[in-house]
């Protein structure tokens, strides 16, 4: 397309829009584990601290790969792949993706996160050709999206109206299926968590880039530190979260995969209700302790919470006991810190671009 520019296209994205920040001094004991692997689209980095830690990332990488396979829509082997080849069919679907239900459900973030995107995000070829979806073609999409039944158990996901529309017929283009790019990150590092947990890591961080989470405290004593990307210079942090035990962080914005056309920025964080990119941010974090934000959980609000925009992000954190830092589209960053009682901190390095 003419006059677009590409940024960061192509599946691996490897620059991480939150950053975990080395120790400023190095600690006593052995030195930690530290690894990074290509998975989840982009790169997948952990230390761990302990005796066994070795072992314990190896299970956690497995942990994360088991997460991929059943929810990568973008590998045609994975489980929910399998399932988008014919959506309109109700199928058994793995409980990765009815946890992954079960956390929007119970996170009431209503119509702002939506499972079954995948045939809208396709319209715009972030990956190969960006491309402005055509208003019929989005149009279309969209109301199938909205079509998706998420049913029981028992009947597992399908997709509720063949519509008679061919363009929407099962492997058309526009045929609606499961994308859960905006979940499986968080759910795959609860499963490293898990994983490093049984096989007695005291201490650990996983991150992947955009979400980050940690457990136990560091054995010197510091603090964990997540550091905040400027949405206009990645290269600077804005901000630094800290806190002594298990949390996690999760950043949504509209600088991770996008292209520009006339004027405007069309990035990857959709609007249900319409199929464009949500305006109104241009990143959103959100941060809590693990007794009150799994990885899962904060993966799933940083995207819910971005498309619900600033004006209802902020009651929604303030009311559910988590921090939020925000950069809104003039580059004004606003803040709700994390309750005093969960000892998270969040400092203010920078002013964002604005
Ligand atoms: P990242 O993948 O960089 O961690 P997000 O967690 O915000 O970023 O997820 C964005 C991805 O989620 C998109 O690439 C798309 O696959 C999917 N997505 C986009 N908008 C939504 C939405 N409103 N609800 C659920 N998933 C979405
Ligand atoms: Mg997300």
């Amino acid at each position: 397309m003419k006059g677009v520019v590409v940024h960061r296209a192509g599946r691996v994205i490897t620059v991480a829009c939150a950053l975990v920040l080395a120790a400023s001094a190095a600690g006593c004991g052995p030195a930690p584990v530290e690894r990074s692997r290509p998975a989840l689209g982009t790169a997948v980095a952990i230390t761990a601290y302990g005796e066994d830690a070795e072992t314990a990332v190896e299970s956690a990488y497995l942990a994360i790969a088991e997460v991929e396979t059943a929810t990568d829509a973008y590998d045609p082997n994975s489980a929910v792949s399998t399932f988008n080849t014919d959506p309109y069919t109700a199928a058994y679907l793995p409980p990765e993706v009815l946890e992954i239900r079960g956390a929007v459900e119970r996170l009431g973030v209503g119509e702002a996160f939506s499972m079954a995107l995948l045939g809208v995000v396709r319209l715009y070829s972030f990956e190969s050709s960006p491309t402005i979806p055509a208003p019929g073609d989005l149009a279309l999409a969209v109301a199938a999206a909205r079509g998706f039944t998420l049913q029981g158990d028992g009947q597992g996901v399908f997709a509720r109206v063949k519509d008679p529309d061919p363009r929407l017929a099962a492997g058309a283009a526009l045929a609606p299926g499961l994308d859960l790019g905006g979940a499986a990150k968080g759910l795959a590092l609860d499963r490293a968590y898990a994983a490093l947990a049984a096989a007695g890591v005291d201490a650990a961080v996983v991150s992947a880039g955009s979400t980050t989470v940690t457990l136990g405290s560091k054995p010197d004593d510091e603090a964990w530190r997540v550091g905040i990307e400027d949405p206009r210079d990645p290269a600077t942090i804005v901000a630094v979260i800290s806190g002594p035990e298990a949390l996690c962080v999760s950043t949504s914005g509209d600088y991770q995969k996008f292209f520009e056309s006339g004027g405007l920025r069309y990035h990857h964080i959709l609007d249900p209700a319409t199929g464009s990119p949500a305006r109104g941010l241009r990143s959103l974090t959100v941060f809590g302790p693990r007794s009150t934000l799994s990885g899962l959980d904060a993966d799933i609000l940083s995207t819910a919470l971005f498309v619900m925009g600033p004006d209802a992000a902020i009651p929604y954190a303030e009311e559910h006991g988590l921090g939020l830092y925000l950069v809104d589209d003039e580059g004004r960053a606003r803040v709700v810190p994390a309750p005093e009682t969960s000892g998270i901190v969040l400092d203010e390095e920078a002013e964002p671009t604005p």
